[in-house]
């Protein structure tokens, strides 16, 4: 019997309307010969009430007692979900992760999933029932729940498909696929067929968060594809796999912006080594996650330092900035929260060059000023103005004619 696991999020299961909606999908899986296996996340915005309750008693509640909370979502919404496969005439049997051991480490509120018995699961669908796991909670050895970090619950069915030797994880979201930009930025941008997981994974960083990061990484550590698709509509998605050659055709694969961006910029620096460390130590120190670096040339000893952070984390950055300032003697701390990063991902970059001058060239062409620029193998970002973000990432989709479902190739040479 082949095995599939099909993931609900939310917004998929936001109601007893949709969750009968989404049994049904399960239902039908099942009709056509799989063994199903389901994952759902917590209904609606279920987790982030439970986040704005607590706030209302504690700004540091304890981690242990914030994951036994969360793990609560998820626990509703795997008992209404058996309950409507059975209303169909149809049977399933609801699991929360500590019954089906899914182990994990003690990080609470981001932990590892360490392993997952599967006997139960496979017994039960060897008697033909829908197996309907909760998401996003594991337990520890020693008997703590946990949970995986916010839209864990992915990373829960890919663990699941890859543990079960299931044919694909299918996972309903709310969006009918992976799109070449956003479309409601883009009107013409095109739903994509296949993806590679690294394109996944770089478009996931810089903004388009339709996956949980972790459950890409798993999905393509063991080699599982993954097909985000809707929940609403009857449609094939998208597909994300490994790498094929022909993927290396195409330039470009998407675009994403990422708008909640801020950067900060420390003028006249000291230049001797040992400085940039102790910068982005005392950031890391406080977690705050650093994106792009830009150290210029020196001029007199001195040069700048700019960085980007997330706009939530630009008040703690900005503290160990002044810090950083006093004690090394530089000159200011300048920081502009108006900046978004605009990105292209495609793994046809690795064999083409000129990708970059073509992005460059239709922000130039929109007289859009680049502030800062990072590449990696198979992306490219831009720091804009927030105010020209919509209209670079349209400038640029038309540059890479990705609205065309051809191979656009321009005056791109080809390295062998
Ligand atoms: N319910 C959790 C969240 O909202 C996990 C998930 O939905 O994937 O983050
Ligand atoms: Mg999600």
């Amino acid at each position: 019997m082949d095995i599939i696991v099909q993931k609900f999020g939310g917004s998929s299961v936001a109601n007893p309307e949709l969750i009968t909606k989404a049994a049904k999908k399960a239902i039908k899986a099942k009709e056509d010969g799989y063994g199903v296996v389901v994952v759902v996340s917590a209904m609606g915005k279920t987790t982030d009430n439970l986040l704005e309750l607590t706030s209302q008693i504690s700004s540091s509640p304890p981690p242990r007692e914030m994951d036994m909370l969360l793990a609560t979502g998820e626990q509703v919404t795997i008992s209404l979900y058996a309950i409507a496969v059975h209303a169909s005439g149809h049977e399933a049997i609801s699991f929360t992760g500590p019954q089906v051991n899914i182990v994990t480490d003690n990080r609470h509120g981001r932990a590892k999933i360490k392993s997952i018995c599967k006997e139960r699961i496979f017994e039960e669908l060897q008697k033909g029932k829908i197996v309907v796991v909760a998401g996003f909670q594991g337990i520890t050895e020693n008997n703590d729940i946990t949970t995986l970090g916010r839209g864990g619950s992915d990373t829960t069915a890919v663990a699941l498909a890859v543990s079960l030797d299931a044919k694909e994880c299918d996972i309903y979201t709310d969006v009918d696929g992976v799109y070449t930009a956003d479309p409601r930025i883009v009107h013409n941008a095109r739903k994509l067929k296949t993806i590679s997981y690294d394109e996944m994974l770089e478009l996931a960083s810089v903004g388009a968060k339709v996956l949980h990061s972790r459950a890409v990484e798993f999905a393509k550590k063991f080699d599982m594809p993954l097909h985000v698709r809707s929940s609403f509509l009857d449609t094939t998605g998208t597909y994300v796999t490994k790498e094929e050659k022909s993927m290396e055709k195409v330039l470009v694969s998407g675009i994403a912006c990422e708008k909640n961006e801020a950067k900060v910029s420390i003028l006249e620096v000291p230049d001797r080594p040992g400085i940039a460390a102790a910068l982005f130590q005392n950031l890391a120190s406080k977690q705050i996650v650093v994106d792009m670096i830009i150290k210029n040339v020196s001029e007199g000893g001195r040069n700048d330092i700019s960085f980007t952070v997330v706009d939530e984390d630009l008040e703690a950055a900005l503290n160990i900035a002044k810090e950083f300032q006093g004690k090394y003697d530089a000159k200011n701390v300048i920081w502009d929260k108006s900046v978004a990063k605009i990105s292209v991902v495609g793994v046809g970059m690795k064999s083409h060059s000129g990708v970059a001058a073509m992005m460059f060239q239709a922000l130039a062409n929109k007289g859009i000023n680049i502030d800062m620029i990072s590449t990696s193998e198979i992306k490219i970002s831009c720091i804009i103005p927030l105010s020209d973000a919509d209209k670079a990432v349209k400038s640029i989709h038309e540059t890479f004619h990705l609205a065309d479902n051809i191979e656009f190739m321009g005056d791109i040479e080809k390295n062998s």
